[in-house]
């Protein structure tokens, strides 16, 4: 069987390589056409000796997850669909500003952990992705947008923020990182790269260890009660610990701060009340505040909380001295728009039922 070069980080290409009795040096020379150049042709590796090429050849292949649809948006968001395989697709979105470009990538196929406001947890979990395919949407999306891929003037920033939780599938999320973080590939620093994760503590504290990023916590709710509705794995991570992690990680971390993401859901957890119970659940937590407009997907039982309320709501925050920003909705004609990436994933009595499936056609 052929192996993919996009698995593998520096460390795993260099052993790799090692284990063919090739040296270090070659490894870095192939990570740097792969990822820095966006090469997937050995021949095209001109400073690699013709021998080394024909014997990559033989035994490997660079292959990302390809691109089943492409749809720009009228705000310049850009929606990329991936086929994975098995009937299985994933999305990345690329959102340019003025400033930066942000590609915002998925790392599962789904997601058990079944938020009761996310598309994606509705569909619940197909499968991890593998680093090929996590660091394959950056790969192609690159491609897609005629960048160099070491250029970061075009995708400057990449955040975690698709389908899936990422510390859920850590391992390869771990090793994609250690790719967008390594000068021979995409050399983005460590602050322009952020992991969102609904608080598994224990990964939290490894993620901190091992590849400390920028972090941003879904919290959604000021107390248990309301978070053990809409985040189920509340009741196993309840908010004391997740803000003793939060804390720990900011040892650790490359920014001063963590995001807190709040999704504003019409009459659930937008209150006035509930503003004032979150400056105090947060009080010794370095963070931001990031509210994220509620965007609805077919079957889901909440609204969107109304614009004066959203204002309302930041503003008791920003009064505190939080810095409060508000999500804009980018995207949504297209379903690009935060918790809708579920939009043409197979679900899952489709797959039990092993119909044919046609990616273009399938929706929930
Ligand atoms: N699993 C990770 C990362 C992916 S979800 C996490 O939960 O953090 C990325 C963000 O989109 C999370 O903050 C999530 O809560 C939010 N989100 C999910 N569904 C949404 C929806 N329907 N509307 C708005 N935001 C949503
Ligand atoms: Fe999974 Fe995140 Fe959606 Fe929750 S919000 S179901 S953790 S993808």
């Amino acid at each position: 069987m052929l192996i993919n070069l996009l698995d593998f980080d520096s460390a795993g290409l260099t052993a790799f390589f090692a284990k063919h009795g090739e040296k270090p040096f070659r490894a870095r020379q192939v990570l740097r056409w792969i990822h820095r150049f966006g090469q997937s042709d050995f021949d095209a590796m001109t400073d690699i000796a013709k021998s080394l090429r024909e014997k990559l050849k033989a035994m490997a292949v660079v292959l990302a997850p390809s691109i089943v649809s492409d749809k720009l948006s009228d705000d310049g968001t850009r929606k990329f669909l991936f086929d994975v395989g098995g009937g299985n697709a994933v999305e990345a979105v690329f959102i340019p500003e003025d400033d930066r470009g942000t590609l915002c990538i998925s790392t599962q196929a789904g997601c058990a952990l079944d938020c009761s406001f996310c598309s994606t947890g509705k569909q619940g979990f197909n499968r991890n992705l593998t680093v090929a395919e996590i660091i394959g949407q950056l790969w192609q999306a690159n491609l897609a947008l005629g960048a160099s891929p070491s250029d970061d003037r075009i995708i400057s920033n990449v955040v975690l923020m698709g389908m899936g939780e990422p510390l859920a599938n850590f391992e390869n999320t771990v090793t994609a990182l250690r790719l967008m973080l390594d000068d021979n590939a995409y050399g983005l620093s460590r602050r322009r790269v952020t992991v969102s994760t609904s608080g598994l503590v224990p990964v939290m504290d490894r993620l901190g260890e091992e590849c400390p990023v920028a972090l941003a916590v879904s919290l959604h709710a000021p107390n248990d009660k309301l978070r053990d509705q809409l985040v189920p794995i509340n009741q196993k991570y309840p908010l004391r610990e997740l803000m003793a992690a939060c804390d720990r990680y900011l040892q650790k971390a490359p920014r001063d701060f963590v995001t807190f993401e709040y999704v504003m859901l019409d009459g659930v957890n937008d209150s006035d009340i509930q503003a004032h119970e979150l400056l105090a659940l947060t009080r010794n937590v370095s963070c931001k505040f990031n509210l994220i407009p509620f965007n609805p997907f077919p079957g889901s039982p909440y609204r969107r909380s109304s614009s004066p309320r959203i204002r309302r709501f930041a503003e008791i925050l920003l009064e505190a001295g939080v810095v409060t920003t508000t999500r804009k909705t980018r995207g949504d004609d297209i379903d690009a728009a935060c918790g809708q990436l579920a939009g043409q994933v197979l679900d899952k009595t489709r797959r039990t039922a092993r119909r044919k499936i046609d990616l273009h056609e399938v929706r929930t």
